[in-house]
Formats: structure tokens, C-alpha cells, sequence
């Protein structure tokens, strides 16, 4: 039976043109709370975030302040009537939150590379509505990550949403997490329906790159961003970088573009409509002209055939790259991109070859 996440637009807690979710790392102390929601008012915020159990990498790191820190949630929902999530990991914290008025619960990047550990949650939760947003797993496997909404679409949640994050990688980058577009669009189009938010604060681990993977992911048309503030940053318990300023989230929401989904305007959808087939055409060509291309491999698979040629020639296929590769330049196109491109149709071919050679015909 497949499993449908409801539509954003089943979801509470909308403000502004996007989803927002917004709030510290971590929740370090009542006053911090209070000050970072009272900053935010007048922001379109759909959700305050603060960290109350803090996974953390290495040993005696902050750890986050546990249940005290609920009450200083549930205060501020109070005092500032903002809904709020806090992150959970195991089925105590679910009671927990769930005990303190939680308006919606997360889960960390690594808590969803865990399959117990997800079940365990999606069980503590089940018969409850609350809405749950899973963040990708550190490691880039869009298949554990569809599998923790599956968890949850299973027990009976319809409000899953998905979060990117970034992906870990052992060598260094420009991002902490490197942000790997592809996981998050794959995960898309495999759940059509399903609302994904970008958390551009972990992707990028520092405050200068937060606006273009900001604007990146609404370009991309993600539904919307959860952004780490802080009202002084510089004195944050963990992830002191990559913490905004009430101030300074104020001046992002303002610098980025906004991109509609999709228009009803005749105009512009004919042209729109007008471009689409030139694209079809081109994808046409290209079909064709891989289908030929197969063609001569499987006359040149005969020829080696005939004459007791190895199908594996790797000097051949280096002129190939190279040649490819050097023209992909030419063309202002990605080498990487055509080097893998033509990594695939080598491999065709010789599947081609092969079967010609072992008197197949496909
Ligand atoms: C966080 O949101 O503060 C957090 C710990 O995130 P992640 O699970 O993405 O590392
Ligand atoms: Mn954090």
C-alpha cells in the first residue's frame, strides 16, 4: 500500500511565504530562550527550535540542558504564543516533550541512520498527532532516509516532513556537511507530496555561506528553511559559527529571492510550454543517437569477435575520456559530468559487445 505524507498545505503553523523554522542550537538557558523568540517576533517564523539533548560528536562537549530546558520552551510558547520542536532521540525524550506541549518533534542526523532507534520513536508515537521532521541521515543514503518516513508513515503520521542537512565526508570542504542536491531531490520524487525544508546552518558550518545555500535550496523549491539564532552568537554552547542574529536572519529572509512553484498565467505558460518541447526534442536526439551508438558497438563487438580481439581495449577508452572531456571544456560543460556520463555508455557498450560476442542479440 503506498505510504502519502499530507501536503504542506495540511500542515499548521504557516506564516510567511515559506516554511520557517527558527531558533538556537541549543536552548542554554531561560533567558536565551526568551530573548531569541522575543527577537524573532515580527519574522514569519513557523516554528521555534532549540536543542534539549545535544548528540555530540565527541565526549564532554555540551550536552544540552535536558528537561529544564522544556519548561523554558513551554514558557516562551506562552509568553510568545510561538509553536515549538525540540529534537529527539529515544522514546524518554518523546514522553518528554510530548509532557512539556512540544508542538512538533525532530529528529537528528543521527538518530535517522539508525532503524531501531527510528522505529522506537515512530512506536512511542504512534496514536499521537504530532508532526515530525526527519533529518537526513549523516551519511548520504537516500534509502535510510526514506525509510525513517516510511517508519513514521506507517505508524499512522501523515505530517512528515523531510529536513537536508548536508552529508559527512572524511576530507574537508567548504561546507561542514557537503549538501549532495541530488539526495534531496531523489527523496522528492520519490515521495511527490512530501514538504522538504533545507537547514542551511549545518550544510554550510559557518555564518558567510548561509545566505547562497539559503537561496540555492528556494531555488530549488524546497518548501522552506530551518536556520539556527542566536541572539549573541559568539558565546553560543555549540555551533558558535554557523548561529545567526535575530538581526542578521532578518537580513537574510529580506536578500532572498523568492521563486513561485508554478503559474496559471497563459502567457508565460506557452512559452514555458514552447521550451519544454524543445527540450523533448533534444532528449529525443540523444535517445537516437545513444541507440545508434549501441548499434555500432555491437558491429565493432562482431568485428573483435571475428578477429580474437579483446572487447577491453584501455588505451581506446583513455582517447575517449580525454577527447570528451577536453570538448566538455570547450563547451563551457562540467568535465566531471561528461567523464561520468561517458563512464556509463562505455559500460553499455561493452555489456553490447558482449552479448554480441556470446552470440546474443540484447
Ligand atoms: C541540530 O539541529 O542542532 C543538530 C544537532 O542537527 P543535526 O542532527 O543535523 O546534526
Ligand atoms: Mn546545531
Amino acid at each position: 500500500m503506498p505510504l502519502h505524507p499530507a501536503p504542506l498545505a495540511d500542515w499548521p503553523f504557516r506564516k510567511g511565504p515559506f516554511f520557517l523554522v527558527a531558533g538556537p542550537c541549543a536552548a542554554e538557558s531561560r533567558e536565551q530562550v526568551m530573548a531569541t523568540a522575543h527577537a524573532l517576533k515580527g519574522l514569519p517564523v513557523s516554528l521555534f527550535r532549540a536543542g534539549i539533548w545535544k548528540p555530540r560528536t565527541r565526549p564532554n562537549s555540551f550536552e544540552g540542558m535536558g528537561v529544564a530546558a522544556l519548561a523554558w520552551l513551554q514558557e516562551m510558547k506562552q509568553h510568545c504564543g510561538l509553536p515549538y520542536c525540540v529534537e529527539v532521540a529515544n522514546s524518554e525524550h518523546v514522553e518528554a516533550a510530548l509532557k512539556y506541549g512540544a508542538d512538533a518533534l525532530w529528529i537528528g542526523a543521527r538518530t535517522t541512520v539508525n532503524p531501531f532507534t527510528v522505529q522506537e520513536i515512530a512506536d512511542a508515537l504512534a496514536g499521537i498527532d504530532i508532526p515530525v521532521l526527519i533529518k537526513n541521515p549523516v551519511n548520504p543514503d537516500v534509502d535510510l532516509w526514506t525509510g525513517a518516513m516510511e517508519r513514521f508513515l506507517q505508524s499512522g503520521k501523515t505530517r512528515v516532513m523531510a529536513i537536508h542537512r548536508g552529508f559527512s565526508t572524511y576530507h574537508q570542504t567548504i561546507y561542514r556537511n557537503r549538501p549532495m542536491w541530488e539526495i534531496p531531490l531523489e527523496l522528492k520524487r520519490r515521495m511527490p507530496g512530501l514538504p522538504l525544508l533545507c537547514d542551511p546552518s549545518h550544510i554550510s558550518g559557518k555564518r558567510s555561506l548561509l545566505q547562497e545555500v539559503s537561496q540555492k535550496a528556494l531555488d530549488l523549491n524546497f518548501d522552506g528553511l530551518m536556520i539556527e539564532t542566536h541572539p549573541n552568537p559568539e558565546e553560543a554552547r555549540s555551533d558558535r559559527e554557523q548561529q545567526l542574529t535575530p538581526v542578521a536572519l532578518h537580513k537574510l529572509l529580506d536578500n532572498l529571492l523568492l521563486r513561485k512553484s508554478g503559474t496559471e498565467d497563459p502567457l508565460l505558460l506557452s512559452s514555458l510550454e514552447e521550451l519544454r518541447k524543445e527540450v523533448d526534442r533534444l532528449d529525443d536526439a540523444i535517445l537516437q543517437t545513444i541507440a545508434e551508438r549501441m548499434e555500432l558497438s555491437e558491429e565493432i563487438g562482431k568485428f573483435k569477435q571475428e578477429n580474437g580481439l579483446a572487447i577491453y581495449q584501455p588505451e581506446r577508452y583513455n582517447e575517449i575520456l580525454t577527447r570528451m572531456m577536453g570538448q566538455a571544456l570547450a563547451q563551457n560543460l562540467s568535465a566531471d559530468l561528461i567523464a561520468r556520463i561517458w563512464e556509463l555508455i562505455h559500460k553499455e557498450s561493452i555489456r553490447h559487445q558482449r552479448l554480441v560476442m556470446r552470440g546474443k542479440n540484447q
